[in-house]
């Protein structure tokens, strides 16, 4: 039996490790965390020790964008010659350039990006997406992957570094930073709500529900999202003036 190493118990971690223990009896789970010990709800009995990252054939870190190269940097000498090593960073420059630099030779890297979280998923992965590079793996090791992948559904995207980065940018993250805004102006609902309000009252609460960490690490380490919020307040300033 193979074994994946979860690193990283935040929202998305546990998502992976759920998905993990119910959709692929095949691979055994071990959870590596800072925290004391596992929400009793969550499926994993106890954290694993650093040591025993050394078991691990699959090491697919869900830490915060802000730790990821320190985390690398931490782990990377306690790695299975070998194993595979793949990322699920929401900006995709970054973490790659950190991986190619610091992770032995011989670890397989594949870089991904799923398209989905926690409340997205709730209904299971069938017609989700994930982006998904390979950076530095063997062929089979790559085809392998992306196969257990389609199993649960997903589709599968492959697409540079770049064009992600900026994709992104004007999609996730734009929609990330109007939800967070109606947040701050306590936009919430009424008696009057239509139904395309109620719509986007729905998406603002399921993007909120991510940490402020993960919004925020969206846009310092994507170097597009800055230019997607000087257009933003540029158009916005535009509409204003139009207005008046
Ligand atoms: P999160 O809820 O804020 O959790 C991040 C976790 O990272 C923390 O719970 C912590 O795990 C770990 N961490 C933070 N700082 C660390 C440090 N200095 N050293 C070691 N570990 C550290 O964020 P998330 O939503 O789970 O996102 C995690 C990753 O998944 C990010 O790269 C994000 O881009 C990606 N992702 C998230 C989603 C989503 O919908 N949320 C979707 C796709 C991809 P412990 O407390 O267990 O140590």
């Amino acid at each position: 039996m193979k074994t994946i190493g979860i690193i990283g118990f935040g929202r998305f971690g546990k998502l992976v490790t759920k998905i993990i223990m119910e959709q692929l009896p095949e691979f055994e789970v071990i959870v590596f965390s800072r925290q004391q010990k596992p929400p009793e709800n969550s499926g994993v009995m106890f954290f694993a020790q650093k040591t025993d990252l050394s078991k691990c054939d699959v090491v697919i870190p869900c830490v915060s964008i802000s730790s990821f190269e320190e985390v690398v940097k931490q782990i990377r000498n306690d790695l299975k010659p070998g194993c595979l090593f793949m990322d699920v960073c929401s900006v995709k420059i970054l973490p790659i350039k950190i991986m190619q630099k610091n992770l032995p030779k011989d670890i397989n890297i594949i870089a991904s990006h799923p398209l989905f979280g926690p409340d997205s998923a709730n209904n299971g992965l069938k017609g989700l997406s994930i982006v998904l590079t390979n950076i530095r793996s063997d062929k089979e090791v790559f085809n392998k992957t992306r196969t257990v992948i389609k199993r649960l559904g997903l589709r599968t995207i492959n697409m540079s570094p770049l064009e992600h980065d900026k994709k992104v940018a004007f999609s996730q993250v734009f929609i990330h930073l109007v939800s967070r805004i109606a947040d701050e102006m306590n936009i919430k609902a009424s008696t009057v709500d239509t139904m395309s309000f109620k719509q986007f009252l729905n998406i603002k609460q399921i993007l909120t529900n991510d940490s402020f960490d993960l919004f925020s690490d969206m846009n310092n380490f994507n170097p597009f999202a800055k230019i997607m919020r000087k257009k933003f307040l540029k158009s916005f300033l535009k509409i204003e003036r139009e207005l008046s």
